[in-house]
């Protein structure tokens, strides 16, 4: 297959939906009337959506077909049973738990695990695990290895954690009030970069050691385990599945997002091995997710989760995922547009502030370029620069570490054709980069301001 340069598209299309062209002038007129936020536009007046790839994918004749079969038993529900197999059958935990979506899982998981004084290490937290950490009073610390936090070192394995920084928080801190390590795979806020197995060994050994239980966020596990097929000695032969059960075997417990590598609309869960938590949990999920054995989801949710994760690890698929990603990448980079190295999974991050030298973080190069692409190309990607970041409680404004737009990738939705129109807008706008103006905010809310905030761009540079 590798012989062929073309990336095939390892599914065909049966149902299709049209989406609109607009005109720059219409987009102009968008613009205005959203504030220059692009998370207020109408998704139907985007042509190409690259804001997130979280519940955005494309679902497959089989998990239309489960959403047919979906029952809707409040109690012990056949489809809860099948979803049930499928999780076990990668990520074999005693305990599983569905959830509405991930955060949710978070939110019961540090409910109990959590509270003033606990500390919880990761490679990166995601934004809504660092949230729901917090909330609970307990520390989120993030401990990547030195090269996750350069945006243009190669690493086959940047979301990596510093295990030498990991052993000395838990001393500095305490092993008792770290209640368990997290590692996030792929490392999403790291730019969906991979953990190795070699790393997850050596984390679990640091565990181990101070007898703390270790658990994964596995949103994009089979992305992962791609990446360690890949790239890690002596996984070149084995199967996905083989890779994702060795992950789940170093760790004590789980949360997930089906709406990223469960290839489904919405859904997650959390998993452990532990009956006294799993006790906790499960009454923290009855008194606001549902019943445990379906946990906010409909029946037919549970369906489409239990064969989207039969689909992720089929190696076609995740064959052109990595590669479509790496694609879009590989040709901005030949363009001369930086990005973040190597490319990641999900998504490409583009280096918005080098690419606008002339615009200084505080009047947001990534807000500048994101507008950018869709006034030229219809194209929405986010922001996650010091527009995200750059908000302090105490009202002080800082500029963030870096300042980026990122290109996520929905799973199955666009084709060869659509990514290579979305590298010409940019080429396009990267040729004019120096035209750009920065953008000021004319109105906020005191946080999250990057939902909901109101921009003006500033008189031209
Ligand atoms: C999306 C995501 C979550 C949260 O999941 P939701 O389903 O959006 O609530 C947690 N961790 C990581 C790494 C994610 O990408």
């Amino acid at each position: 297959m590798d012989r062929w340069k073309t990336i095939i598209e390892p599914h065909r299309i049966k149902s299709v939906e049209p989406i609109r062209m607009t005109t720059v002038e219409e987009r102009d007129g968008y613009l205005r009337e959203s504030g220059y936020n692009l998370f207020n536009l109408h998704a139907a007046d985007v042509l190409i959506d690259l804001l997130t790839d979280s519940g955005t994918g494309a679902m497959s004749a089989e998990q239309w077909a489960g959403i047919q079969r979906g029952d809707e038993s409040y109690a012990g529900s056949p489809s809860w049973y099948r979803f049930l197999e499928s999780v076990r059958e990668l990520f074999p935990f005693k305990h599983v738990m569905p959830t509405h979506q991930g955060r949710a899982a978070e939110r019961i998981l540090f409910s109990v695990v959590g509270g003033p004084g606990r500390v919880v290490p990761s490679n990166t937290h995601f934004d809504t695990t660092r949230a729901n950490v917090e909330f609970t009073g307990a520390q989120a610390l993030d401990l990547v290895i030195e090269a996750g936090r350069h945006p243009s070192e190669i690493h086959p394995f940047k979301g990596n954690m510093d295990t030498d920084a990991l052993e000395a928080a838990i001393r500095r801190h305490g092993a008792a009030n770290v209640p368990l390590v997290m590692v996030t795979v792929t490392n999403n806020s790291g730019g969906g970069q991979p953990v190795s197995l070699a790393n997850l060994r050596a984390v679990r050994e640091v565990c181990d050691r101070h007898a703390i239980p270790l658990f994964l966020d596995a949103c994009r596990f089979a992305e992962n385990a791609w990446f360690i097929k890949q790239r890690e000695d002596g996984y070149a032969d084995a199967s996905i599945g083989d890779i994702v059960r060795e992950m789940a075997a170093l760790a004590d417990g789980m949360t997930m997002s089906a709406k990223k590598d469960g290839i489904a609309n919405i859904g997650g869960w959390l998993a452990m091995n532990d009956d006294v938590w799993a006790e906790q949990a499960r009454n923290l999920e009855i008194l606001t997710e549902g019943f445990p054995t379906y946990g906010g989801l409909a029946g037919r949710d549970l369906e489409a989760i239990a064969q989207g994760l039969r689909e992720v690890v089929e190696e076609d698929y995740l064959r052109y995922r990595i590669r479509s990603t790496a694609y879009l990448g590989e040709a901005l980079v030949e363009v001369g547009i930086p990005c973040v190295q190597p490319i990641g999974g999900h998504a490409v991050y583009v280096d918005a502030g080098a690419l606008l030298p002339q615009i200084p973080p505080l009047q947001y190069p990534g807000q500048s370029l994101a507008v950018a692409l869709y006034r030229e190309g219809g194209i929405r990607g986010c922001e996650i620069g010091s527009v995200m970041f750059g908000q302090h409680a105490d009202g002080l404004e800082t500029p963030a570490a870096m300042e980026l737009v990122r290109l996520a990738i929905p799973r199955r939705v666009y084709t060869q054709s659509h990514v290579d129109y979305v590298i010409e807008v940019a080429r396009w706008v990267a040729e004019r980069a120096g035209d750009l103006r920065g953008y000021r905010i004319v109105e906020q809310p005191p946080q999250l301001r990057h939902f909901t905030a109101r921009f003006e761009p500033i008189g031209e540079a």
